[in-house]
């Protein structure tokens, strides 16, 4: 066994990545049974002691593997298994990281494992970043939306009563390994919530993507692995190529907001979780093409084709009507904006993009359009 990764008995077959930052690069693995890879765990996890942080419910179904792989590879492994829910995501649960941490007298050679979706990685990174003033830290992702999206660019954080991801580092990982096969017990909308996010990266960064999703759509929603693996690592690649250019959110990493304005209205206006976010952004996507079109940034194929990609993805097509005013109310908030103006990610054309304000008059005539319901 050589640190190419020569390989062997236990090696599955992997598709690999790197998110080139400098000192702070690192690769991002993806494959099939990839938690089963007691060598790739060995060769990607520095140092001997481990902590895995996960939740009650992945535990059940992953981290009896991860377990033994990581005892394969000669690790000393102590175990967080924390509730679910994104109100998890808070101060409470990262003192129970901390506490436990320290109780086990945890030095700066430890490795944080994230195993689970955007909740436990956030949390996780976010520990990682802070304990003796920083740790390594490994992310395996279990969800679409964690593997083509959260697990990616080092955005760590919890969420604080006034407000989400409010708290947080931005505090890259040693390493991203996504393993395909967990995805088979996802449950259904949180696999349609991880697929807007890859549709996004089509929509106004890559055209070819978008056709090879509508191409694959189907697949994809049968969970086909090939598929999958295809589309996290085209998102991935994506999503590097952005944090790499702007690793620190200053203009560029905006655009992978796309949706998200009036995703974001969405979600606060119905109140946090009856939404999922994933959900919110698909239809915030087609409202985003809507408003692209009437600018005349897209023709109306284009915009039919986001309406029919979103759709094809089980995600939703109509917004709720919470009124014209407490739309553009909510909006105005969105961390994006700038003097009070409203910025969009627009498509123009399909496959790239446009920052910009728009005229009131023509974001009231897609609101009304398409928030009816
Ligand atoms: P999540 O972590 O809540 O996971 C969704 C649900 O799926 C949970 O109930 C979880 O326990 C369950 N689950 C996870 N893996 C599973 C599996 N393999 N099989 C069955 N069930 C499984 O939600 P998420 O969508 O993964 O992540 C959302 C979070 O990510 C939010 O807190 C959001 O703020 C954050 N986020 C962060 C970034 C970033 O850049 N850091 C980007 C996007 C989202
Ligand atoms: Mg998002």
């Amino acid at each position: 066994i050589t640190a190419a990764g020569i390989s062997s008995q236990t090696s599955s077959l992997a598709n690999s990545l790197r998110v080139e930052l400098g000192e702070r690069s690192y690769p991002i693995e993806i494959g099939q049974s990839l938690l089963n890879d007691s060598e790739r765990l060995s060769r990607l996890i520095n140092g001997k002691q481990v902590v895995v942080i996960t939740n009650t419910t992945v535990a059940p179904l992953y981290l009896h593997v991860l377990r033994a792989s990581l005892l394969a590879a000669g690790k000393k492994i102590i175990e967080i298994i924390l509730p679910d829910g994104e109100e998890e995501k808070n101060w409470s649960n990262l003192m129970v990281i901390f506490d436990r941490l320290l109780a086990e007298k945890c030095d700066r050679k430890t490795t944080l494992i994230a195993l689970g979706g955007g909740v436990i990685g956030d949390l996780t990174g976010y520990a990682a970043s802070a304990y003796m003033r920083g740790v390594p830290f490994v992310q395996i992702p279990t969800t679409l939306l964690a593997q083509v999206d959260s697990s990616v660019g080092g955005k760590t954080g919890i969420n604080h009563p006034l407000g989400k991801n409010m708290i947080g580092a931005f505090y890259q990982p040693q390493a991203v390994i996504a393993d395909t096969a967990t995805l088979q017990t996802l449950p259904a909308r949180e696999l349609s919530a991880g697929l807007a996010e890859v549709i996004k990266y089509g929509a106004v960064i890559d055209a070819g993507f978008f056709d090879w999703i509508e191409e694959n759509i189907t697949k994809l929603m049968a969970r086909d692995s090939a598929a999958l693996a295809y589309a996290i690592q085209r998102s991935c690649e994506i999503k590097a190529d952005v944090v790499r250019q702007d690793e620190r959110e200053g203009g560029l990493r905006a655009i992978l907001n796309f949706g998200h304005t009036f995703g974001h209205a969405i979600e606060s206006g119905l109140g946090y979780g009856k939404w999922l976010h994933g959900e919110a952004v698909g239809c915030g996507m087609i409202m985003a093409a809507d408003l692209s079109h009437r600018l005349g940034h897209i023709d109306v194929i284009a915009k039919d084709r986001v309406t029919a990609l979103v759709r094809a993805a089980g995600l939703p097509d109509i917004a709720p009507n919470l009124g014209s005013q407490r739309w553009l109310e909510l909006m105005q908030v969105d961390k994006k904006n700038e003097d009070g103006q409203i910025r969009f990610i627009l498509m123009k054309p399909l496959g790239g993009y446009l920052i910009s304000n728009v005229p009131q008059d023509i974001l009231l005539a897609t609101i009304q359009h398409l928030a009816t319901g």
